[in-house]
């Protein structure tokens, strides 16, 4: 059954998606679907290989009484406010749920008064998901800092994945643009639940059997910075997230790169190019992922990673005494570094190439090489495989030709909702 006032809350809430550059805009999703559920934000996780989940994205209340600079929903910005109610919340998603439109959940929240009264809404509906409608799949929430210590613990072990915003990389940056939020306490709730994970997988490691209303278990917790409101440099953004990510318990950092808000103190401040989020993330992978230290990032002399080369590519063209790299005898760790090969292709070329015999660009690219940019950088059988590297055409383009004259102020911002 329809629920008008449940409708006017979700359009409110979703239109704040609604410019998000993950995807379509939610609202061009379900147009033709009727009542509460058609303003559905839909978007999609990738949490293995060839793995995709669906979530519904969805604010819980756009009020709040802190005044960042940067965000659409600070409490001096003008705009019609809503909130919905834990039932309320979870009617929704169960509806989505039910018509397959979603596998998991993942809200997030503004603050409209005391942190602990949003974390026991936040409870609520957590609660209510796991213990009365046994939901035991994937459930994401944004953990709101400044929160008593049992309602950090209670969320984490009701939650599938927790995630923090830092906003910035330390203290004195964040208070320039988030004058009511403390680093160090961001950094204590961190803690608090990075412990809780970490312990959480150290039982199941040991037998502890799965708990059958959260059979997931913790997936490790997410914390999410805005890049480019500060002068915090893309070196002192990894190099904070390092630290942070080195007792275990971290999933991934997410980075919104800064969007200059209407209404807002830092509306003429210029954008950031959305390549730079990207560069960012592509380094946090080679940290996570291909074995890669923090000190063997390469940066541009500004600190910032460079914007004309994925962080491979700036690695490995600083780094010439290490190439070419024969196909046949390389190990996987020196071939998951050469640009246009990951580690199912590296895994795959360490596997097979005994039995199987590759003779040359074509075969490589059976196995998941990515050729035109792998090719300058590999010998087979001591044959030089590629003459010029793709590389070698970026001087014909400026980074900063990404950087656009224009000036545009937008009225909501991906880090919305992430
Ligand atoms: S960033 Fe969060 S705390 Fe700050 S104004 Fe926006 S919603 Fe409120």
């Amino acid at each position: 059954m329809r629920n008008p006032d449940l409708d006017q809350k979700l359009a409110i809430l979703m239109s704040l998606a609604a410019d998000d550059r993950e995807g379509l805009p939610p609202r061009l999703r379900h147009t033709k679907d009727v009542g509460a559920l058609r303003p559905l934000n839909i978007r999609y996780l990738r949490p293995g290989p060839g793995m995709r989940m669906s979530l519904l994205r969805i604010l819980m209340t756009n009020a709040c009484s802190y005044n960042c600079h940067y965000c659409p929903m600070r409490r001096d910005r003008p705009m019609p406010r809503t909130l919905l109610k834990p039932d309320e919340l979870v009617r929704i998603f169960l509806g989505a749920h039910q018509r397959g439109w979603c596998q998991g959940l993942f809200i997030t929240t503004g603050i409209p008064g005391r942190p602990v009264k949003v974390m026991d809404d936040l409870i609520q509906v957590l609660e209510l998901l796991r213990e009365r409608h046994h939901f035991g799949g994937y459930i994401h929430v944004k953990l709101v800092a400044g929160s008593e210590t049992s309602q950090i613990d209670r969320l984490t072990a009701l939650a599938s994945r927790v995630s923090l915003n830092f906003e910035a990389p330390c203290g004195k940056s964040l208070a320039q643009i988030a004058p009511d939020k403390s680093f160090s306490t961001t950094l204590h709730d961190f803690e608090r639940v990075r412990s809780l994970v970490v312990r959480e997988r150290e039982a199941r490691a040991h037998g502890r059997p799965t708990d059958p209303l959260h059979p997931g278990g913790a997936s490790g917790m997410t914390m999410q910075f805005v890049v480019g409101a500060t002068p915090d440099t893309d070196q002192s953004l990894l190099g904070t997230i390092s630290r942070l990510k080195a007792a275990g318990g971290v999933h991934h950092p997410h980075f919104s790169a800064f969007r200059p808000i209407s209404d807002t103190p830092m509306e003429n401040v210029q954008a950031t190019p959305a390549l730079r989020e990207h560069r960012l993330y592509q380094a946090a992978h080679l940290l996570d992922g291909y074995g890669f230290s923090p000190d063997e990032v390469v940066y541009a002399p500004d600190g910032n990673l460079p914007l004309a080369l994925d962080p491979k590519s700036a690695w490995a063209l600083a780094h010439p005494e290490q190439f070419p790299l024969e196909v046949q005898r390389a190990s996987y760790e020196e071939l998951v570094r050469v640009p246009g090969i990951g580690p199912v292709a590296a895994r795959r070329i360490v596997d097979q190439r005994a039995t199987v015999s590759l003779r040359g660009l074509s075969d490589l690219r059976k196995l998941g090489v990515v050729t035109t940019r792998a090719g300058g950088f590999l010998t087979l059988r001591g044959r030089r495989l590629q003459t010029t590297r793709w590389t070698e055409q970026l001087g014909f383009w400026a980074p900063e030709d990404d950087v656009g004259a224009q000036h545009i102020v937008y009225q909501v911002s991906p880090g919305t909702f992430r």
